[in-house]
C-alpha cells in the first residue's frame, strides 16, 4: 500500500473527520458537524473551505431550521469531483468498473481471462495493461483517476501485504507495489470478500455487516464497528471452509465437507449435473451462471430443484453466522443474484427454522450488482479520499 510514512498532522486529520462527516450525513450543516464531532465552529469552517476549495465539497443549499433567522447552509460530497478503477480477477474472468466517489458504475467491461499458468510478473502486467486502458474511459473530472482497487480470490497476508492466489498458484506477490509502480495513481489489493464488505458497508452507511460472494466458491467479509475484519492473517471471512459436514466432500482445501462444496457455484452445477442436466459445463465459469439464471428462469423444474437446494445449504451456513456474529445485515454478492427469487425465499425460511434471537434482527438481502468490483474502488475511496487514523479507516 502507497502509505505516507509522515504521520498526519491534528489539521489532516481533523479534515478527514470533517470530509468523513459529509460523506456519511451527507446532507449535513456545518453546525450539525461541530455538534456530532466537538470540534468548534471555527475550524470546521476553516476545514470546509479547504474542502470546498478541493472540489470534494459543495454547498447544496439550506435547510429550514424551523427557527427564525438564517437557515443553516449545507454540505454534500461532490460526487463526480474523482473516479476510481475498481478490478474484480475471478478464478475464469476479470470485471472492471469505474465509479464515482459515490460508488455509481460510470463505466463497466468484462471479458474472459485463463490465469491458469500465470505468473505473478505476467499477471502485474496484464493487470497494469487493463487499468491503463480502463483509466482512458474514465469521465472528465476535476480530480481525474484517484486510484486503482484490486479484488482477489486469494489472500493478503495481514503482516506483509503480499499475496497468494493458491487457484493460480501465486505466492509471495508483491501486487499493490509491482502494479502500482507502472501506474501514475496508487493501486490497493483486497481479499474479494473482503472488498464486497467493504463496499456494501461504506455505500449503505452500514456499521455491522457480513457480505457472501458466490462466485466459484463462496468467499466472505466481515465489518463490525464499522471496521474490517481481517484476522492474523488476513483470512477472517473465509466462511467457505467452515465444516458442515464432516464426512462430507473433499474440498480443494483438503477438508472435507466445507460449506463450499454444498453452497457456490461448483455446488450449484453439481447438484444440476445430479439432475442430468447442464453436462455442457465442467467448471462454474460466467458461461454457466449465464446460462443457468436463464434456465432457471424459464420454469425449468430441475433447475428450479437444484437453485433450492443451493438456497438451503446456503441458509445453513447463513444461520450460523447470523448467531456467531449478529450482524444486522448480512449481503448475498454474486452473478447468481439475477436469479436470486430461486434461492433467496429458501435461505430465509431455513433462517427462520433455525432462528435463534440473535438472529431475528439480522436481515439477509442480495448486495448490489457488481458489489465486488465496486467494492474494489470503495477501497480506493477510503484509503485516499476519506483516510484518516481518527474516523472508519474501514480498511487501512
Ligand atoms: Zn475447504
Amino acid at each position: 500500500m502507497f502509505t505516507n510514512i509522515d504521520a498526519p498532522t491534528m489539521r489532516e486529520m481533523n479534515r478527514s473527520t470533517v470530509l468523513n462527516m459529509i460523506y456519511h450525513y451527507d446532507p449535513i450543516s456545518r453546525s450539525e458537524i461541530s455538534r456530532k464531532t466537538g470540534l468548534n465552529k471555527t475550524t470546521i469552517s476553516y476545514l470546509v473551505d479547504e474542502l470546498i476549495d478541493s472540489g470534494l465539497v459543495v454547498e447544496t443549499g439550506s435547510e429550514s431550521s424551523g427557527q427564525p433567522g438564517r437557515n443553516p447552509i449545507l454540505l454534500s460530497i461532490n460526487k463526480d469531483a474523482g473516479h476510481c478503477i475498481g478490478i474484480h480477477l475471478e478464478v475464469t474472468f476479470l470485471t472492471a468498473v469505474i465509479t464515482n466517489l459515490r460508488g455509481e458504475v460510470k463505466f463497466k467491461s468484462e471479458r474472459d481471462l485463463d490465469v491458469a499458468d500465470m505468473s505473478g510478473d505476467s499477471l502485474t502486467e496484464v493487470l497494469a495493461q487493463e487499468i491503463n486502458l480502463i483509466a482512458d474511459q474514465a469521465p472528465e473530472s476535476s480530480l481525474g483517476v484517484i486510484g486503482a482497487g484490486i479484488a482477489l480470490p486469494g489472500i493478503i497476508y495481514s503482516d506483509t501485504g503480499r499475496a497468494e492466489l493458491s487457484n493460480y498458484g501465486i505466492a509471495d506477490w508483491n501486487i499493490e507495489e509491482s502494479v502500482g509502480r507502472q501506474l501514475p495513481f496508487p493501486v490497493y489489493a483486497a481479499n474479494d470478500g473482503h472488498c464486497g464488505a467493504i463496499g456494501e458497508s461504506l455505500l449503505r452507511h452500514a456499521k455491522d455487516l457480513v457480505f457472501i460472494y458466490l462466485g466459484y466458491g463462496l468467499g466472505g467479509g466481515i465489518i463490525l464497528d464499522g471496521q474490517i475484519r481481517k484476522g492474523v492473517r488476513g483470512v477472517a471471512g473465509s466462511f467457505g471452509h467452515t465444516t458442515l459436514y464432516p464426512m462430507g466432500i473433499q474440498c480443494s482445501c483438503g477438508n472435507y465437507g466445507c460449506w463450499e462444496q454444498y453452497a457456490s457455484g461448483q455446488a450449484l452445477l453439481r447438484y444440476l449435473h445430479d439432475e442430468r442436466v447442464a453436462d455442457e459445463f465442467q467448471t462454474a465459469n460466467r458461461d454457466f451462471f449465464q446460462h443457468a439464471i436463464h434456465t432457471v428462469k424459464n420454469h425449468s423444474e430441475k433447475y428450479e430443484r437444484a437453485f433450492k437446494m443451493f438456497g438451503r445449504y446456503l441458509g445453513i451456513g447463513i444461520a450460523n453466522i447470523g448467531s456467531s456474529l449478529n450482524p444486522e445485515t448480512i449481503v448475498i454478492g454474486g452473478a447468481l443474484n439475477e436469479a436470486a427469487d430461486f434461492f433467496l425465499p429458501e435461505i430465509i425460511s431455513v433462517v427462520e427454522r433455525s432462528l435463534s434471537w440473535a438472529n431475528q434482527l439480522t436481515n439477509v438481502i442480495t448486495a448490489r450488482q457488481d458489489a465486488v468490483p465496486i467494492g474494489a474502488s470503495a477501497l480506493v475511496i477510503l484509503n485516499t479520499v476519506l483516510r484518516s487514523p481518527l474516523v472508519n479507516p474501514a480498511y487501512a
